[in-house]
């Protein structure tokens, strides 16, 4: 498969349940993730979203029971063309910036040629970093650790990208920047995006949906029609409210 291939992903009928528990987490979701588009995934903690991000990426095969069918178009093994960025900068922090960005191609064991130092430090340079690649992780500010962790999820050149929360740790501005620098680097992908904002979700979603209820089902959200990253105008203050409104349906019925 080349590198730069467009996969899409659809999930059809999909009812997972943890090992042991006898409520599904959720149940019948329907949903397609074209390729070269982004898909916001909204809901409130505790609903299921990273359940279903891990189970997409290969994670709970042993953990739980799955009804329903996850296929991709062309067909191949979903999980080894994944790369993922959670919320938590997974970065190792006793290595330099430039090592972590670096991180998959060691954990493989592959040699850290000139030439995948060169693509790194290009990487770098595109997110801004690239005077500080080697310096420790550690000295870095929570902004600074999000773009490293966007750089290394580019390095890895998968198809399709995961993000769990990614910049939900960051200030509002810095967040705006990377949701910016996101959607400029990670274009042609198949990205399933995480988010409990739903201002972010309108801003970078070509394709959105609400996950809510127990068990948690989706609910399609008609995006706003303009280009990605879309900045905030009026249209979003009625889109937000139609989110706000849904995920508020399910904090009642949590009580
Ligand atoms: P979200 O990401 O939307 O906040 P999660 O997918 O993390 O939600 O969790 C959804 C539900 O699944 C929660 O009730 C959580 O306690 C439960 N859960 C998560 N991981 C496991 C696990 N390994 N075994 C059993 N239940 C789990
Ligand atoms: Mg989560």
């Amino acid at each position: 498969m080349p590198k730069s291939a467009m996969i899409d992903i659809e999930l059809s009928h999909a009812t997972l349940t943890y090992l042991g528990d006898e409520q599904p987490i959720f149940s019948n979701l329907n949903v397609h993730f074209e390729s070269g588009t982004c898909t916001a995934i909204l809901g409130p903690s505790g609903c299921g979203k990273s359940t279903l991000l891990r189970y997409v990426a290969g994670l709970l095969k042993d953990k739980v029971h799955f009804g329903g069918q996850l296929t991709s178009s062309p067909e191949i093994d979903i999980a080894q063309s994944i790369a993922y960025m959670a919320q938590q900068d997974l970065l190792m922090p006793w290595l330099n910036v430039i090592d972590n960005v670096c991180f998959a191609s060691k954990l493989h064991g592959e040699k850290i040629t000139p030439n995948i130092t060169k693509r790194a430090l290009n990487l770098l340079n595109k997110v801004g970093l690239e005077s500080k690649a080697y310096q420790a992780v550690s000295e870095l500010s929570g902004g600074q650790k999000q773009r490293v962790a966007l750089a290394r999820t580019l390095m890895q050149d998968k198809p399709i990208v995961l993000m769990d929360e990614p910049f939900s740790a960051l200030d509002a501005v810095t967040r705006y920047k990377l949701q910016n620098l996101a959607a400029s680097l990670l274009g042609g992908k198949t990205i399933l995006l995480i988010t409990h904002d739903p201002q972010e979700a309108l801003r970078l979603g070509h394709q959105i949906v609400v996950m809510n209820g127990t068990p948690a089902t989706l609910h399609p959200i008609t995006p706003p029609t303009n280009a990605v990253p879309r900045d905030i105008d009026a249209q979003f203050a009625s889109i937000q409210q139609q989110i706000l409104t849904l995920l508020e349906v399910d904090n009642d019925t949590a009580q």
